[in-house]
């Protein structure tokens, strides 16, 4: 069956990389939504555990719940509360939601400074501050999100400072303790001097970020390789077509072989007649379901050790590549 390894080594030279830019552990949060980016959530908050991380991020709390013995803080950024638990911190997305937080729910408050998809805007800040305290909610952060942090561009700037702003107004509310965030992976690496709470880093501890060459970082490596096996393999010759629609004819006679990963499992179908794997295997025709024809007769095949290469291939980004890799998938940390 086809399966995923996961790097530890590598994914601990990327949080050594991490960790000197925060300038310590403690400042980050680990993004672990849509099962850790695919890399498989329990397997990597054991690794994050090991490493000493003590803050992760997720999207529900059907996540947080999975994780909670594995981190002192979570962050739910998308949902509600229905088990509060005291290490689960939950996002108000919008002012008109804070009277749906039970009393005493631990928030932090999201503000739109850009990117208008989620948050409330700036001039709601007051408001927000004193709904939240007559709901009897507990207001433990105040961020923001980049909507152009990997692009080089004005936007990251300006976005910080509107971020500076509304640090400014929510202290002058009397929050003098409250903490502070807005980097993800990108912006945390174009802070120079960085000096927020936290940062929330996802793509980056992963080993895929992509920045323009100037603002490059360099060090990290890719954690996730995705291996598969063959099911079957036959010879054909010049002029016989591979998969559904005939769409790739072979050159010269060959041996074809089929392996038991296709878009089903997550091999994304745009990559069809379009890729060949680290060791130079190309993939002939369509990705079937659960299937996919190489140029090759290896018992196992790597098909890939970078996402960022597939993506590629497939003209979208990494982060599609890895969340597409179904959760049924073995995970094995190496
Ligand atoms: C997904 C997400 C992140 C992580 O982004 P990366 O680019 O993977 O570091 C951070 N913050 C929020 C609000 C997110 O939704």
């Amino acid at each position: 069956m086809a399966y995923i390894t996961l790097n530890k080594k590598y994914f601990f030279n990327n949080l050594d990389i991490i960790a000197d830019k925060t300038k310590t552990k403690d400042k980050i949060a680990l993004v672990l939504k849509d099962n850790a980016y695919g890399h498989g959530l329990l397997e990597v908050a054991t690794m994050a555990k090991e490493y000493g991380i003590t803050k992760a991020v997720v999207r529900c709390e059907v996540e947080a719940q999975m994780i909670k013995d594995f981190f002192d803080y979570i962050l739910v950024l998308n949902d509600f509360p229905t088990k509060p638990h005291a290490n689960i911190n939950y996002t108000v997305n919008d002012i008109k939601s804070i009277d749906k937080f039970p009393h005493a729910t631990k928030v932090e408050l999201k503000v739109d400074t850009g990117m208008h998809r989620n948050g409330i805007s700036i001039d709601e800040v007051q408001e927000a501050l004193v709904k939240i305290k007559k709901q009897g909610l507990v207001l433990e952060a105040v961020f923001t999100h980049h909507r152009s942090a990997d692009e080089l561009s004005s936007e990251w700037f300006w976005q910080n400072e509107e971020f500076k702003k509304i640090k400014q107004t929510v202290r002058a509310c009397g929050y003098e303790d409250i903490r502070f965030h807005s980097a993800n992976s990108a912006s945390l690496f174009r802070h120079v001097d960085f000096d927020e709470d936290m940062a929330r880093v996802g793509i980056v501890a992963y080993g895929c970020m992509q920045l323009p060459h100037a603002i490059k970082v360099d060090g990290f490596k890719p954690i996730l390789s995705l291996y598969a096996s063959k099911i079957s393999s036959r010879k054909l010759l010049k002029g016989a077509c591979v998969g559904y629609g005939a769409t790739y004819e072979v050159q010269k006679d060959c041996i074809v072989s089929n392996y038991d990963f296709g878009y089903g499992d997550g091999f994304l179908r745009s990559c069809s007649n379009n890729y060949e794997t680290p060791h130079a295997k190309k993939l002939l025709g369509r990705i079937s379901m659960d299937n996919s024809s190489f140029l090759c007769d290896d018992d196992e095949l790597l098909i890939f050790d970078d996402a960022r290469e597939v993506a590629k291939n497939a003209n979208t980004i990494s982060y599609e590549v890895l969340t597409s890799l179904r959760g049924y998938i073995k995970r094995i940390i190496l």
